[in-house]
């Protein structure tokens, strides 16, 4: 006893117990640290990142577990990930359900009339003949511009070629 009581009162023993104290210290802030970085990845708001980080170093050692039962699931990079595919699935979706305004028949993208009811669907460009989206300025197959349709002419049915030739 006597031997365990003079070790106990060593500067040895001082040391080691000091440098215990550190290891778990830095192992605390390391894990307050790492709460903090993974809050960041998941969550948007500052107020809620605090928070966790918060959680993450009180109560010591125990905070990160408690944060992980109540992070969300997902980094916001897989969230914004996944809204991209789906809004580029939207797109495709719509893209394949082009309909003609008028019988409602369908038509593709590449249709400059209505096949049913011979409705202008799109402007032909004035070089190549391809089809030209309404909001496009020039022809992307052939770089010719594109002029504005006639003011008044609804762009899927005014035509500038049967605007000319009623001219
Ligand atoms: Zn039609
Ligand atoms: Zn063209």
């Amino acid at each position: 006893m006597t031997l365990l009581a003079s070790f106990l009162n060593s500067g040895g023993f001082h040391a080691i117990r000091d440098v215990f104290f550190l290891l778990i210290v830095v192992f605390w802030l390391a894990l307050g640290y790492w709460t903090y970085k993974d809050a960041k990845r998941r969550l948007d708001d500052s107020t809620l990142i605090a928070l966790s980080t918060a959680v993450g170093l009180i109560p010591p050692f125990v905070g990160p577990f408690i944060y992980m039962l109540f992070r969300p699931p997902e980094y916001l990079d897989e969230v914004r990930e996944r809204e991209l595919e789906t809004r580029a699935i939207e797109d495709r979706m719509t893209a394949l359900d082009i309909r003609c305004p008028v019988c409602h028949a369908e038509a593709e993208s590449s249709f400059l009339v209505c096949p049913v009811c011979t409705t202008k669907l799109k402007q032909a460009c004035t070089s190549c003949g391809a089809p030209l989206e309404p909001i496009w300025q020039i022809c992307p197959y052939c770089e010719t511009p594109i002029e504005a349709p006639a003011a008044g002419a609804p762009p899927a049915l005014g035509t500038r070629r049967a605007h000319r030739r009623t001219r």
